[in-house]
């Protein structure tokens, strides 16, 4: 389906509402009924109907289409976060004595719910280096329902062969799910490489302002459908209609803005590669990428988010370097307008700081949209800070 057509048309229905450009935001908790038997057939299918804004919502609907068809996907649910599409997705296929493959080091609260929540009702999970298809293959048990990837890593850009681990999956009738919120649909389509279900957090780029927290979760309308009756309708965390309406609002803009980050990106990472202070950085399409070619070969765009690794003796460098930044923020997430940076020390108590281990000198970047010469200028106004300081 034309990209265009599917941000500004899809799902919109603007004879319902005035020939509005912009649709409305059903703030409504109910939908009322005229006789008890459309209310009858409403209850015996609420999946097709409206309801109960805890399940469907006309305002989140026309986000639904949107987003499916992005992904490739026949059918969507939004959730009112990233964690609760991560959740959803995977609760709804394990059961007591199920076992998990997941990539190594998924996003923390992925790890969390595989650590803390699911041993207490039997599901084990078993983590892999994910840039060799053979360790899921080595990993997988007669017990395992669920492989578990986020392709590329979103601090180490880490990728699994998503075609390669699919086939495997699929031999074995195992699902298979993947944390897709670094590239986007835009830049990577897991389903048309066999994968099941794909999330992303919607508050990086699908947002786009830094302004709203939502997830997304894309697969076969028999999973979705089965997922809405259970989990989806249970946790009660589907998306609210104003924030959906901001989600429709941050589609308008994606590719535009994606194609800005992407080109902005390159250049920091130019001014990167070349600073005495910079060991090495860290992008899954930089030629220097270990796993350049499978990133060349299933991502189309890598945006705005990259590792450097930063050459500093201690963590108080570490920390000058970035509190000396004037335009670049401290802050998480990404996808936003605005640029960050997250030093890896930050996540340690400063004494276990061991500059002889790279991970601890490494610094996340993500570069929003102000100009490339902002950003740069910034960042040298970082390494000056720190220049002479061993
Ligand atoms: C932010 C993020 C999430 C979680 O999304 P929320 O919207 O914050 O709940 C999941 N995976 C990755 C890779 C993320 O960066």
């Amino acid at each position: 389906m034309d990209l265009s057509f599917i941000i500004n048309e899809l799902g919109e229905e603007r004879d319902d509402y005035f020939r509005a450009i912009a649709p409305p935001i059903v703030q409504t908790s109910n939908f009322a009924f005229k006789t008890v038997a459309e209310m009858r057939n409403a209850f015996s299918d609420e999946y097709s109907t409206w309801i109960y804004s805890r399940g469907m919502n006309p305002t989140v609907d026309i986000l639904r289409k949107k987003l499916a068809a992005l992904d490739g996907a026949e059918d969507c649910l939004v959730f009112n976060s990233g964690a609760a599409a991560i959740f959803a997705a995977v609760l709804a296929n394990v059961k007591s004595g199920d076992h998990i493959v997941s990539v190594k080091e998924p996003y923390s609260w992925a790890q969390r719910m595989f650590e803390v929540i699911l041993p207490r009702f039997g599901v084990t999970v078993t983590y892999v280096d994910g840039t060799e298809t053979a360790n899921f293959k080595n990993a997988i048990r007669p017990e395992t329902t669920l492989i578990y990837l986020e392709s590329p890593n979103s601090w180490s850009f880490a990728l699994q062969d998503l075609s390669a681990v699919a086939a495997l999956a699929k031999e074995k009738g195992i699902t298979t799910v993947i944390d897709n919120s670094y590239c986007t649909p835009i830049y990577q389509r897991p389903v048309e490489m066999g994968i099941d279900l794909v999330l992303q957090s919607a508050t990086k780029y699908i947002g786009g302002h830094s302004d709203t927290v939502a997830g997304v979760l894309c697969g076969s309308r028999a999973m979705i459908e089965r997922i809405f009756n259970s989990e989806y309708m249970n946790i009660g965390s589907g998306i609210q209609p104003f924030n959906a309406w901001l989600l429709i609002r941050g589609l308008r803009t994606l590719p535009a803005r994606l194609e800005r980050i992407t080109r902005t990106t390159d250049t920091v990472i130019a001014f990167l590669k070349e600073h005495e202070r910079v060991e090495r950085v860290l992008f899954p399409l930089d030629p220097s990428f270990p796993q350049y070619e499978l990133a060349r070969r299933q991502m189309e765009g890598g945006c705005g988010l990259l590792t450097f690794i930063i050459k500093a003796e201690s963590c108080g460098t570490i920390e000058r370097f970035c509190e000396s930044l004037r335009h670049i923020l401290m802050a998480v997430s990404w996808g936003g307008h605005e640029s960050l940076i997250i030093p890896k020390c930050a996540g340690m108590p400063p004494e276990q700081f061991s500059s002889t281990i790279e991970m601890h000198r490494s610094l996340r970047l993500y570069t929003g949209l102000e100009d490339a010469d902002y950003i740069i200028s910034d960042l040298k106004r970082g390494f000056d800070a720190i220049a002479g300081l061993p």
